[in-house]
């Protein structure tokens, strides 16, 4: 879907991107990973044919960005860093205009409408002027729009920045609803905000992409290791027999290299950190349950996660696989 070959973007003698090659398939859902200033609102302003590349090639759906921007334009939404929404319009004024722009056939205008409005939870907002709209819906506007042609490729510069808690999880909920129509690239600084959603994650530093994969591999190629919680559920009356068992447990699973037990966060429950080179997830929870212990939670640790995004987009610790120094 996306064919990237070589990429150089340089404002006067700074470089800003370069060089960058990579590919995402058709229905891939691709975060874009980076600390600001690494290069992702370049990347995906030459994709959306809104900046020429000084140098290389850039392909969508096997058309250049550069020979044939509009054909391009047809098959793109993008939602820029900074939505361009009119206050004064309605949303549903708004994204009729969108559509227009957009060369929707005036038939369908309304039918258009109605389906994003839809899919972005917008349709009893549909008469509300946009500048009324919290800052989370605004950002749910901004991909209305990007979505109103029906493009094959939707391309989300930071479409979380600035949202709630709760805003970020239904705006996660909808870049997951893409899925099957669209082909989606979607930028982030936060590795959480986007490690849920995506597919595949492209780490960017200083232009280049340092880093490719899915967050696990990631995390096992840059941390070594994966580290899980496991908690389980135990009565209090047997609750020094049932940790040890649960430890013995987890311990005999394949892949495990240790297992560590931690302070109980409840009443009747128990936790273990346990660290793993490869899944060992569904085992674990497989073993713990044909034990007849219950498992309250199993999860990667976030912190660490976090840790390898550190190292990746700001370099410390030598862990990338090639530098990227300007
Ligand atoms: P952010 O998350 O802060 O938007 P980013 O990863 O999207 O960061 P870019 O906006 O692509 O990064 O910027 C990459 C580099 O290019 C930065 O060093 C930035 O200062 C520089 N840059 C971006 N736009 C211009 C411009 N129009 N003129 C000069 N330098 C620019």
């Amino acid at each position: 879907m996306i064919e990237i070959r070589e990429l150089y973007k340089y404002y006067g003698e700074r470089r800003a991107l370069g060089p960058v090659s990579a590919e995402i398939g058709q229905g891939e859902i691709v975060g874009l990973l980076g600390e600001n200033g690494a290069g992702k609102t370049t990347a995906l302003r030459i994709l959306a044919c809104d900046l020429l590349p000084s140098s290389g090639s850039v392909q969508v759906d096997g058309i250049d960005v550069v020979e044939r921007p509009d054909a391009v334009r047809e098959r793109i939404g993008y939602l820029p860093d900074v939505p361009p929404l009119y206050g004064d319009m309605t949303v549903g004024e708004y994204l009729a205009f969108a559509a227009k722009l957009r060369s929707v056939p005036s038939k369908d205008v309304a039918r258009r409408v109605a389906a994003v409005e839809e899919l972005t939870a917008l349709t009893e907002r549909h008469g509300d002027p946009i500048a009324t709209l919290s800052h989370g819906f605004q950002q749910r506007v901004g991909i209305a729009q990007a979505i109103i042609h029906e493009p094959k490729l939707v391309v989300l510069d930071e479409p979380i920045s600035g949202l709630d808690p709760r805003q970020i999880v239904e705006m996660r909920q909808l870049v997951r609803d893409l899925r099957g129509k669209h082909t989606v690239l979607v930028s982030s600084h936060i590795l959480t905000e986007i490690s849920e959603t995506c597919d595949r994650i492209l780490v960017i530093r200083n232009g280049e992409i340092v880093a490719a994969g899915t967050e696990a591999e990631l995390t096992k190629e840059f941390s070594g290791a994966t580290q899980i919680r496991v908690t389980v559920r135990v009565p209090g009356s047997v609750e020094k027999e049932a940790k040890e068992k649960a430890q013995a447990i987890l311990a005999a699973v394949s892949g495990v290299d240790a297992v560590e037990g931690t302070e109980a966060e409840a009443p009747e429950l128990v936790s273990f950190d346990v660290k793993a080179a490869t899944e060992v997830r569904p085992a674990l929870v497989s073993s713990l349950v044909s034990a007849g212990l219950d498992v309250f939670e199993v999860s990667r640790k976030a912190n660490e996660l976090e840790s390898v995004f550190l190292k990746l987009a700001g370099g410390d610790g030598g862990s990338t696989k090639k530098g990227g120094d300007a």
